[in-house]
């Protein structure tokens, strides 16, 4: 199986763990700072603070910006739970606004018509790679005075203009999940320019611990903390951050022109001025000899591990029933996860599997 998503770790990240482990120091510790100074720099942001996934991050992002019960948080139905579920784990309700079909991504126009007295923040997610479109959605947040939290779990390295990943919102939220592009198994950090917010993440990540060392406390926290071992990973994978962006855009650009004449496939499309990452490249199936589901299966059994991320919007799961959304009230998202497919193209992919892949669609088309 061409698995859809594999780390690529070499030497570096080896030798890191073993000087850590003789070190002695494990956990929280100097390896953790070293790689928030140089994460905030890779950002250009001020601030960051590594904790143990992109879900902490996020979690830890809404409480330090106070968000709480009885507040609103509009965000998209197209994503991964993590994103919707931290908005219940402060208290807070989403609120679901449809996307677009071009990027996938929250529609800016959309989350105008969401917004209440109640609304307190916008919480966008950079799917698959391609960043929102910062510039409505800021001046959106600034005229409504509202709180911009971006997910970036999917889209580090990712640039709109001169500007990167992490640095549009208040508060951005990454993961280090191992099928992200930068990874050390489990992971994330918080990126923000406000002093306050990450002063406030630091004591949420280590119980709400009022000062260092001080076993004194102002409110709850959890134990959110990254380990040396985790951050010394970290550190390497950042330093390969360039080539391996570069690898996923090449195996992209390479599936693209093997699929892009393919009739009833449309390949990623990327808007002028954007760095499109493609920790996903999904395609959209629409008017193709095989269904979705049948393609699906097709390239399964070739040993091809293609993906559905997400095959049901959040509005439509279960756990998210009591907020009463019913089937066509976000028509772009549900007809979305009817349509689309991942292939694989982390950096581990040879040009034979991505002739393989391409070749075992466009045989058929
Ligand atoms: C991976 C991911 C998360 C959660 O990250 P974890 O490290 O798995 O907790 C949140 N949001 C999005 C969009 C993600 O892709």
């Amino acid at each position: 199986m061409i698995p859809i998503a594999k780390p690529y770790f070499s030497e570096e990240e080896k030798r890191a763990v073993i000087e850590v482990l003789e070190s002695g120091i494990i956990a929280q510790g100097h390896k953790v700072e070293e790689f928030e100074k140089k994460f905030a720099d890779f950002c250009s942001v001020k601030y960051a603070v590594a904790v143990n996934s992109g879900t902490a991050a996020l979690h830890a992002a809404l409480h330090s910006m106070g968000i709480k019960k009885n507040d609103e948080v509009i965000t998209t139905p197209f994503t991964f739970i993590a994103t919707a579920n931290t908005i219940l784990m402060v208290g807070a309700k989403p609120v679901f606004a449809d996307i677009e079909e071009d990027t996938f991504n929250i529609n800016p126009l959309q989350i105008e018509q969401k917004i209440t007295q109640r609304t307190k923040a916008i919480l966008t997610v950079d799917l698959y790679g391609h960043l929102c479109d910062y510039e409505k959605i800021s001046e959106i947040a600034k005229n409504n005075n509202l709180l911009l939290i971006e997910d970036a779990c999917q889209s580090v390295n990712a640039q709109y203009k001169e500007k990167k990943a992490g640095s549009f919102g208040h508060i951005a939220a990454f993961s280090f999940y191992a099928t992200k592009n930068l990874t050390c198994g489990e992971g994330g950090i918080l990126t923000t320019n406000n002093i306050d917010y990450s002063e406030n993440a630091k004591r949420f990540r280590q119980h709400g611990m009022s000062g260092l060392g001080a076993y004194d406390y102002n409110e709850i926290g959890y134990n959110y903390r990254m380990t040396d071992i985790s951050a010394a990973i970290m550190l390497e994978q950042l330093k390969k951050a360039e080539m391996l962006t570069k690898k996923r855009i090449d195996n992209a650009n390479y599936l693209n022109e093997k699929l892009k004449n393919v009739k009833g496939i449309k390949v990623p499309s990327v808007k002028k001025g954007f760095k499109h990452v493609f920790h996903q490249y999904t395609v959209k199936v629409q008017g193709f000899k095989l269904s979705r589901d049948e393609l699906f299966e097709h390239l399964r059994k070739k040993g091809i591990g293609c993906s559905i991320y997400y095959p049901k919007p959040l509005h439509l799961c279960k756990s998210f029933a009591k907020l009463g959304y019913k089937e066509n009230n976000l028509p772009i998202a549900e007809k979305m996860s009817k349509e689309v497919i991942s292939l694989p193209v982390h950096p581990n992919v040879t040009k034979e599997q991505l002739d393989f892949i391409a070749n075992s669609i466009a045989s058929l088309g």
